[in-house]
């Protein structure tokens, strides 16, 4: 599906200025608002477009990126899904905490609910591959016997009689007039006379709700999904705040993970590092066949091109390094470790021939001794 131009979305012109995005926005937001169209989906999806589209005007730089190229400049969402996940984008909430006045809701006020952050732990496996998670996230969510309102059912809640609704009153203080919260109904601009029982006319109660988080693929420690919406209910029928699922990444056996590469660490017999050999490695899509070459030295890395995984703003996989670890045997018996001596006595006509290492290191060792003494 063609995206639609985003300053379309909004109605403005290509040169509008901050405030017209803004008034904009809140004018589609107020609208399309899920809180206020309950299972409708056309609004809900109106809103996500226009909560995206100011996301990205409001802010000068993506906008430039907008104005250049394009969704293309813009756009970095992955994984697609409900397309509500956005990564690494904190959203800025242009609501405050507040977003009053006018609009036809007698200047009665209304609260967006707060943000929640959820750490989602995910073993490496599932980060790779992507998932869908059921998460349980307690939170404050509509009351449903009042529908938020917080009058029992049956009732309304009446307009506030000493700021007559406003939740604003003015105080006459000698020549000056001063505006201040409604201490009657405390800027909410209406009373309750008769409270809702099960949220004692909150219109918000405390629930556990369980919500499936869909992963793309590739996530690494340190991205975050945003589900909008999936915060705390607001108050007064407010919007409702977002949910941040932040990805983290538990230690895998094995592997660790840099970015698109992967690293591990192979044992090599002494023998197999010394002649040469083939052996299989673990890879996250099954083992593959690692060949060294004789005289590899403990410490060596090898690459496996392709065999990473792929990172989550790329395309293209990364590479898996194998660093391998020449291993000391234990537990010889009597023939073995007389044969390692043998061998060992063989070695010393031609130590310097056989140890690159040791000889280069016992040089250092002798002229720094005669450094010394000179
Ligand atoms: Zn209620
Ligand atoms: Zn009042």
């Amino acid at each position: 599906m063609a995206k639609q131009d985003y300053y379309d979305v909004l109605g403005v012109s290509k040169n509008a200025t901050e405030a017209e995005l803004k008034k904009a926005y809140r004018r589609l937001a107020m609208k399309h608002h899920p809180d206020r169209n309950p299972d409708n989906e056309e609004a809900e999806e109106k809103f996500k477009i226009a909560k995206e589209a100011y996301d990205v005007l409001s802010d000068a730089h993506k906008r430039a990126a907008y104005d250049q190229f394009g969704h293309a400049g813009v756009d970095n969402s992955i994984g697609g899904g409900a397309g509500a996940a956005g990564f690494g984008d904190i959203f800025d909430s242009v609501f405050g905490d507040i977003f009053g006045g006018g609009s036809g809701r007698g200047g009665e006020r209304v609260y967006r609910g707060a943000d929640l952050r959820y750490e989602l732990s995910l073993t490496l496996e599932e980060a790779v591959a992507g998932t869908t998670v059921k998460i349980r996230v307690p939170k404050q969510v509509e009351c449903t016997a009042c529908n938020g309102s917080g009058a029992k059912k049956g009732s309304s809640p009446v307009k506030c009689t000493t700021c007559n609704g406003v939740g604003q009153v003015r105080m006459q203080q000698g020549f000056f007039s001063v505006q201040q919260t409604c201490p009657q109904c405390r800027g909410a601009g209406k009373m309750i006379k008769d409270p809702c029982p099960s949220c004692r006319g909150q219109g918000r109660v405390r629930d556990n709700k369980t919500i499936s988080v869909k992963v793309p693929a590739c996530v690494d420690t340190g991205d975050r999904i945003r589900l909008s919406g999936e915060g705390e209910a607001g108050q007064n029928r407010g919007p409702s705040g977002d949910l941040y699922v932040d990805v983290a990444v538990k230690e895998h056996p094995i592997f660790t993970r840099d970015d698109s590469d992967l690293y591990c660490e192979v044992p090599v017999s002494f023998a197999t590092a010394t002649l040469g050999g083939e052996f299989e490695v673990p890879t996250l899509d099954g083992r593959v066949k690692l060949k060294i070459p004789a005289e590899s030295q403990s410490g060596k890395m090898f690459r496996l091109r392709g065999k990473g995984v792929r990172s989550v703003r790329g395309s293209s996989k990364g590479d898996l390094l194998c660093r391998i670890v020449v291993e000391t045997p234990v537990n010889l018996n009597k023939t073995q470790k007389e044969l390692l001596r043998q061998f060992d006595q063989a070695m010393h006509n031609d130590s310097k021939k056989h140890s690159p290492r040791a000889s280069s290191w016992l040089d250092g060792v002798k002229s720094f001794f005669d450094n010394m003494t000179q």
